[in-house]
């Protein structure tokens, strides 16, 4: 494999090979994936394909409006998740979650979102575990990288479903930590650890979660 200069060997996220049977879409700067360790179908992440930290600093590493291409990649993946996946809760603005190990609880030390469609506010949970921690709602979409910049601190993401953007700064929380309580939240606390999951069920449920999806993201012939 040829190693861009943004590429860092090693790394499952730079590799494309690594998961490209689990490519839902691509674009210029972003994949979107079906994750390994499928708590429930649909589960996707969202990846940049330059090697970047976590999406904090984001702003730090590009020239070009990457901000603008964040906020219009998660809204896509959202839209598609809720049509797919939450046609009948129309009463819930925000029918999905989406969180970040913002380096804090990383498996793969290359930034990526998590979405998942279900309904779930982790916001009490968290608090409860990390009491100590200082938490901050975003209040725009540069708001994380304005704040990472200014910090460089780890940090927790995730939204609610009033659709409110949390993040929560340095916690000691343990690797795959947002997952681990989300599977345990579902009731499917064995698929916590993406790497302790039954492969073949998980297979079985990225395959679906491909196919599902691939349809919301094709693109249109001019
Ligand atoms: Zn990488």
């Amino acid at each position: 494999m040829k190693l861009g200069e943004n590429m860092v060997s090693n790394c499952d996220f730079c590799d494309r090979t690594k998961f490209e049977e689990r490519i839902i879409a691509e674009y210029n700067d972003w994949y979107v994936v079906a994750s390994l360790g499928q708590i429930i179908g649909g589960y996707t992440i969202v990846i940049p394909k330059a090697h970047i930290s976590c999406m904090g600093a984001l702003a730090s590493h590009h020239h070009d409006n990457q901000i603008e291409s964040m906020a219009k990649i998660i809204s896509k993946v959202s839209c598609a998740l809720s049509l797919e996946y939450c046609k009948n809760n129309p009463a819930v603005n925000y029918p999905i979650i989406m969180f970040e190990h913002g380096i804090i609880g990383q498996s793969i030390k290359h930034a990526h979102l998590h979405f998942l469609p279900a309904i779930i506010d982790l916001t009490t949970i968290i608090l409860a575990d990390f009491p100590k921690a200082k938490f901050r709602e975003l209040q725009h979409p540069a708001h994380l990288q304005e704040l990472y910049n200014e910090r460089l601190e780890p940090y927790l993401l995730w939204t609610v479903p009033n659709g409110k953007v949390m993040v929560c700064w340095n916690p000691p929380a343990p690797s795959q930590y947002l997952r681990i309580i989300i599977a345990d939240i579902l009731g499917y606390p064995e698929r916590g650890n993406w790497r302790n999951m039954d492969p073949e069920l998980d297979k079985k449920l990225w395959q679906e979660t491909v196919a599902r999806l691939k349809p919301y993201f094709r693109r249109r012939k001019k």
